[in-house]
């Protein structure tokens, strides 16, 4: 009994995940945490690797001997947040081409969408308006991508595939073939002064904690477009509000808030400036990613180091 599966998705969903994840374990099995199973302490004491997504917060201290933290999706703040994650404990995060590709996906279906005025031509159409709009070419409209990860990449790839012009922001500066790439503040305020569409894809961190802020987005090009499916930490509600109202930015398609669900309160429902999208830029695959997350662990097990490993001090 090596492996547990912790998660507060819904008991359908944990299932499935434990039935993938058991097969591509060759069987062995994978007990469940709670809420949705509460193992025996003798049981516990064995597992070694945790699976895990949105665990229930505090619920790393009930697994003593557990040796390496796999979780099932990209990105790790909320699970760097919890302070019973112990530190020394290696912890791995998702990489999956398939979900890089899902996300590439996302991000060009709204990037054109911008890019074709939909949000125009929709708001027109309320007011029956038979009104053809100037359209520039992809070619003449630069796009800006944080964070030129698994995410970034993919993303990259399949926007200058389309003609788009493509600059990426990361904080090593990395190459990225067919992709301008920028680091550091300058870097940021360079690339941001060209974007007119800005697409955000950073892992939330102590260094990109509201980092799309008032300063920031007044580097856009008037009218700039911004498309958020970073996390909802990056960017400062009232600044982009304040930007849209002004007319400084056109539009913004937003994937991720804090908190989520976006609470019933929030003005951003009304603001007709905003397109709201429920966290589902891209949405893993437990089909393929159980296979990966399931050889990444037997890789740890088997004394290699596994992929995706999470740099602590980093917090990505
Ligand atoms: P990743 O492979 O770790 O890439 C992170 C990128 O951000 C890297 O290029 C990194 O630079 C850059 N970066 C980190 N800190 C930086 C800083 N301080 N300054 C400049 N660049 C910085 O992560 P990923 O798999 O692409 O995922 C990115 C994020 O997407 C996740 O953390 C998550 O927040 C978000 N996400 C959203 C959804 C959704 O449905 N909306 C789904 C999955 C993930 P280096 O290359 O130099 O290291």
């Amino acid at each position: 009994m090596r492996f547990a599966l912790l998660s507060r998705l819904p008991q359908r969903r944990v299932l499935l995940w434990q039935e993938l994840l058991s097969a591509a374990l060759d069987g062995a099995p994978v007990l469940l945490g709670p809420p949705h199973d509460t193992p025996d302490p003798a049981l516990r004491e064995k597992v070694e690797v945790l699976f895990v997504a949105d665990p229930p917060p505090g619920s790393f201290a009930d697994w003593p001997s557990v040796r390496f933290v796999q979780g099932l999706w990209a990105g790790v703040d909320g699970l760097l947040a919890d302070p019973s994650l112990p530190p020394e404990v290696p912890l791995a995060r998702l990489k999956d081409p398939a979900f890089a590709g899902v996300m590439a996906e996302g991000v060009a279906t709204h990037v054109l969408s911008l890019h074709r005025q939909l949000h125009r031509y929709r708001a027109q159409a309320a007011l029956r308006i038979w009104q053809p709009l100037a359209q520039p070419q992809a070619a003449e409209r630069p796009v800006g991508i944080l964070g030129m990860g698994e995410l970034g990449m993919a993303a990259a790839g399949v926007l200058a595939s389309l003609g788009f012009p493509v600059m990426g922001w990361s904080r090593t500066g990395r190459p990225v073939p067919g992709v301008e790439i920028h680091t550091g503040e300058d870097g940021l305020a360079a690339l941001l002064a060209r974007s007119q569409i800005l697409v955000n894809l950073l892992p939330l961190t102590d260094s990109t904690a509201g980092i799309l802020d008032r300063a920031r987005l007044a580097r856009l090009p008037q009218g700039a477009c911004l498309v958020n499916f970073g996390r909802g930490g990056h960017l400062v509600l009232p600044d982009l509000i304040e930007a849209l109202d002004s007319g400084r930015l056109d539009h913004a398609v937003l994937d991720v808030f804090e908190p989520e669900p976006l609470p019933q309160e929030s003005p951003l429902w009304e603001h007709g400036g905003v397109t709201i999208l429920p966290h589902v830029a891209a949405v893993t695959d437990p089909r393929s990613a159980a296979r990966i997350v399931a050889a990444n662990a037997q890789r740890f097990l088997a004394g290699q180091e596994p992929d995706g490993l999470v740099r602590r001090d980093l917090g990505y």
